[in-house]
This record gives structure tokens, C-alpha cells and sequence, in this order.
């Protein structure tokens, strides 16, 4: 029997496809905007200077100054930017981080955000913004941090290091992953997670493999998107709120420890979560949802410990103790001792199973 469920579409505009970029001045059109700001990171100051291009008359400036993190000293001096130029919509060109650029700006102004992403991250297609100040990572959720309008260019995710896609990847999935077993899911949101896993599930090991990967990249993309969807439309769990510690008070990097997470978290959910887990598997081709998934990182090349990611093992008690301090939805129960062995258990890279 289907359950009650609440349904509630994103009002976003998605143009995907390759070479897609070319419709960026059409965009902006479209969203009024007529002076933009062009974000980026410093590494990816090239493209930006390709959006300025592409915009021509439309771009009022460029800031390749975007972090990890969105910290507030940037977006301060982004906004000083935006009063400055007279900005009226933002432009980002990268991974998750400088898009957070661009929200942690709408969220202070309002003002429309076209984002061009370059990694899987699906940052573009929630209305979730995590910003630091003085080293705590604050989340909020505001119609105004959702950007407007995306524009997936597969072409531009051909550079994207196979390393960096892979851990990327993975941390789209676990957005599915998470939304398949959401309190607030519903069909639609479970349809489109199973989807996108199968997506970048087929994707992963065309990306690894070295060779034509125009296919594979097409796939991750579209799984990519999908993924976004589902991570805003839905409360994330325990994965979200491990990787979050991790990242957030052991400086472990982003996509890598959700690489490294999830299939932990898919064992100890799996008895509290067998739909959920039946459709990972099945988007996987496989029976076992967590051994699928740590497969799928390892003969990527990815890293399958905490150990060899940076964290050190006399951070797991505190670690554990930080995931048992304040509630969010799980399936199954957070319990402290459980969590030390999933953390111990992910720490020494085992392969879980179902
Ligand atoms: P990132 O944006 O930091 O990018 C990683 C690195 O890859 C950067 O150095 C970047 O310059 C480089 N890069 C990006 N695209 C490239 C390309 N095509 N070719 C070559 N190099 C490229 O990392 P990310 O994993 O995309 O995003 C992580 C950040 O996004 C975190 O801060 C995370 O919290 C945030 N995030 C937010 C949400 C949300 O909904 N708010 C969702 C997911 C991630």
C-alpha cells in the first residue's frame, strides 16, 4: 500500500546537455539579470572567466575567491562586491563550494543565482546553505538560498580529476541513498533516488576506467542531478550528521568521508530499512546495498578507511559522542555503542554487508 505523503516541486529551472554553456547570456536574460557576479574558486578562475564571456555585457564583475565551507569573511567581501557593481543576479562556475557562494549572497539579497556546476555534489538543487564563522558551520534552510536556475554542461565535468568524481559521486548517492529512507519521502523522491543511483552507479566505473568517458559523465551528471533533487526535498540522517561531524570538527574533506561512510551507515540502517535498501541494491545490480556500495568506491580507487583519510583513531569516542547529542530522523536507533563500532568499523575500512 502506498502511505499518506506531502509532494512539493522545487521552482527551478534545469537546462542539461553538452555544451549547454552556450545558452548562459539566454539565461540571464530570462532571470533579468543584467549585471551579473561571476563566482568561483581560485583554482577555477579560468572558467569563470569563460561565464564572463559567454555573458559579455551582462557581467558586471568577477570574484574567484569562493572556499570550502562558504566562510563568512568571503561572503562579506562578496557582498561588498555586490553593492560596489551594483550586481543583480549571481553567476557560480564550480563544485559545491562556490555555490555555496552564490546562496550564502541570495540568502543576504534575494538576488537569482544561475549556477553552472563542475562536480556531483547536488548543492545546486537544494535550498540548504552551510557557512562558517569563527570555525563553527551553521546550517540553514531559506527559500531564498534555491537557485533559480542550473545549467548542467556535461562537457565541463570532462577535466573533473577521476579521484574528485568518484568521491563525488558517492556523495550524491548517499543523498539518495538517505532520501529512501526519509520520514518526509514519498514516491516521487524514492523514484528519482533509486534512479539517480543507478545513474552514477552505472557512471562510477566508466569514469575510473580510463578511455571514452563522454557516456559515463552524461550518466554521473543526470544521476548528479537527481540526487540534488532528492537531498532537498527530504531530512537527511545519520550519514548526513557523521559526515557533518567529521568534516566539521576533524577537518576530514567532504565527498571523501561520505565515500568512506556510507556504506557503514547503509549495514546499520539495512534491518530498520529493507525498501530502502531492496531499491539501492537493486539500482546497484546487486543483493547487498552496503557491499554494493563499498565495491562500487574501492575498484573506483576511492578510499574505503577513515584511517587513511586523515582522522585519527583518538577521535572516534569524541566523534561518537557528538553523533548522539541532539535528535534527527533514522531509521534505525542511534545508540552510543553502536555508532562507536560503525565509527571503528569505518575507521579500519571493513566491508560491510547487509
Ligand atoms: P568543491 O566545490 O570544494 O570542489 C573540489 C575541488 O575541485 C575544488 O578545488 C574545485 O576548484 C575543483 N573542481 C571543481 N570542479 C572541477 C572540474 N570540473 N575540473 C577540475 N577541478 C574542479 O567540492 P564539492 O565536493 O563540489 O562541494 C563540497 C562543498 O559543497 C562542501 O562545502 C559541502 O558542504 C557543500 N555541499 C552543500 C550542499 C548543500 O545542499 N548545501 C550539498 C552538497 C555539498
Amino acid at each position: 500500500m502506498i502511505p499518506g505523503f506531502v509532494y512539493q516541486s522545487s521552482p527551478s529551472r534545469v537546462v542539461f546537455g553538452s555544451g549547454t554553456r552556450d545558452r548562459l547570456a539566454e539565461e540571464a536574460e530570462r532571470l533579468g539579470i543584467a549585471r551579473a557576479l561571476v563566482v568561483s574558486t581560485p583554482g577555477q578562475a579560468r572558467l569563470a572567466d569563460m561565464a564572463a564571456g559567454y555573458l559579455g555585457d551582462r557581467c558586471a564583475a568577477i570574484l574567484s575567491k569562493a572556499r570550502m565551507h562558504t566562510p563568512v569573511e568571503v561572503t562579506e567581501e562578496a557582498m561588498a562586491v555586490v553593492t560596489a557593481n551594483e550586481i543583480d543576479g549571481v553567476v557560480a562556475i564550480g563544485g559545491g563550494s562556490t555555490t555555496g557562494l552564490a546562496k550564502a549572497i541570495a540568502y543576504r539579497t534575494d538576488l537569482p543565482q544561475l549556477i553552472i556546476p563542475t562536480t556531483y555534489s547536488g548543492s545546486e538543487m537544494t535550498d540548504i546553505l552551510g557557512e562558517t564563522a569563527d570555525g563553527q558551520k551553521v546550517t540553514v534552510r531559506d527559500p531564498r538560498i534555491l537557485p533559480e536556475a542550473v545549467i548542467y554542461d556535461v562537457d565541463l565535468t570532462l577535466g573533473l580529476p577521476t579521484a574528485i568524481s568518484v568521491t563525488s559521486g558517492m556523495n550524491a548517492i548517499a543523498h539518495a541513498v538517505e532520501a529512501l529512507y526519509a520520514p518526509d519521502g514519498n514516491p516521487v523522491v524514492s523514484m528519482m533516488a533509486e534512479e539517480g543511483i543507478r545513474a552514477l552507479g552505472a557512471a562510477i566505473p566508466g569514469i575510473a576506467a580510463a578511455g571514452d568517458e563522454s557516456e559515463a559523465r552524461a550518466s554521473a551528471l543526470y544521476g548528479a542531478w537527481l540526487c540534488g533533487l532528492v537531498l532537498g526535498n527530504t531530512s537527511m540522517g545519520l550519514h548526513h550528521k557523521l559526515c557533518h561531524i567529521l568534516g566539521g570538527s576533524f577537518g576530514l574533506a567532504h565527498a571523501e568521508t561520505h565515500t568512506v561512510i556510507l556504506p557503514h551507515v547503509a549495514a546499520f540502517n539495512a534491518p530498520h530499512a529493507g525498501d530502502a535498501m531492496a531499491r539501492v541494491a537493486r539500482a546497484l545490480a546487486s543483493d547487498d546495498a552496503p557491499g554494493a556500495l563499498f565495491d562500487l568506491a574501492k575498484d573506483a580507487g576511492a578510499p574505503t578507511s577513515l584511517r587513511e583519510i586523515g582522522m585519527s583513531g583518538t577521535g572516534l569516542d569524541r566523534a561518537a559522542e557528538l553523533a548522539v547529542t541532539t535528535p534527527y530522523p533514522n531509521p534505525a536507533p542511534i545508540e552510543p555503542h553502536a555508532i562507536r563500532l560503525l565509527l571503528e568499523n569505518a575507521w579500519q575500512g571493513r566491508r560491510p554487508t547487509a
